[in-house]
């Protein structure tokens, strides 16, 4: 039986962990490299980027989860956990791993910058929409060539796979309709 580690330095991880255990997953928090040899899969929460990754740093944890990632491991990311993954983050000399090709602006939505909801139409899923919840979101600017775009808003992507890594800049833990963690769990 598979086990989903959440990252649980800061940021709302509890809501991840309640959404995959509604659907019979066992899930563990992870705070120190020794907790990723429990898991066969990482959410990486939304919170506050630039404390999660000083604390990521702080655990010596930085390495072991790239080392991880690198090798295959499942990670589903939301929001600040999309900023620790990106390769960049404009204008901020901010900790992140550099494990997937996206470049992103944090807090970019414009005059939306606090937080909004919305309806996505994402041809991946089908209907109906995703209901995206975007808190303080970051703008995914740039992405490679094997990045795949699941769903946009606004012609920008906002839900992204890269083999085992899905990242989103909403909030999909905050709404009932638990389909993008049910495709996460075929990562496993
Ligand atoms: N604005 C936050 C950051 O830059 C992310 C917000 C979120 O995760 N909801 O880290």
């Amino acid at each position: 039986m598979a086990t989903i580690g959440l990252l649980a330095l800061q940021g709302d991880y509890q809501k991840h962990g309640e959404c995959f255990e509604s659907l019979g997953v066992s899930t563990i928090k992870v705070r120190c490299p020794d907790d990723l040899k429990r898991i066969d899969g990482l959410v990486m929460p939304g919170g506050e980027s630039t404390t999660i990754g000083k604390l990521i740093e702080r655990e010596g944890l930085a390495e072991p989860l790239v080392e991880r990632i690198r090798s295959g491991m499942a990670v589903f990311a939301t929001c600040a956990g999309l900023i620790l993954l990106a390769k960049e983050v404009t204008g901020y000399d901010q900790v992140h791993l550099s494990v997937l090709d996206v470049d992103v602006a944090r807090n970019a939505y414009g005059r939306q910058i606090e937080s909004f909801e919305v309806d996505i139409e994402s041809p991946f899923f089908g209907p109906p929409p995703i209901r995206g919840v975007f808190i303080r979101a970051p703008l995914i600017k740039r992405y490679g060539d094997d990045v795949e775009v699941l769903a946009e808003y606004e012609h920008v992507p906002v839900l992204v796979r890269r083999q085992k890594i899905l990242a989103a800049s909403f909030h999909p833990e905050l709404t009932d309709d638990l389909r993008i963690q049910e495709y996460f769990l075929t990562f496993l």
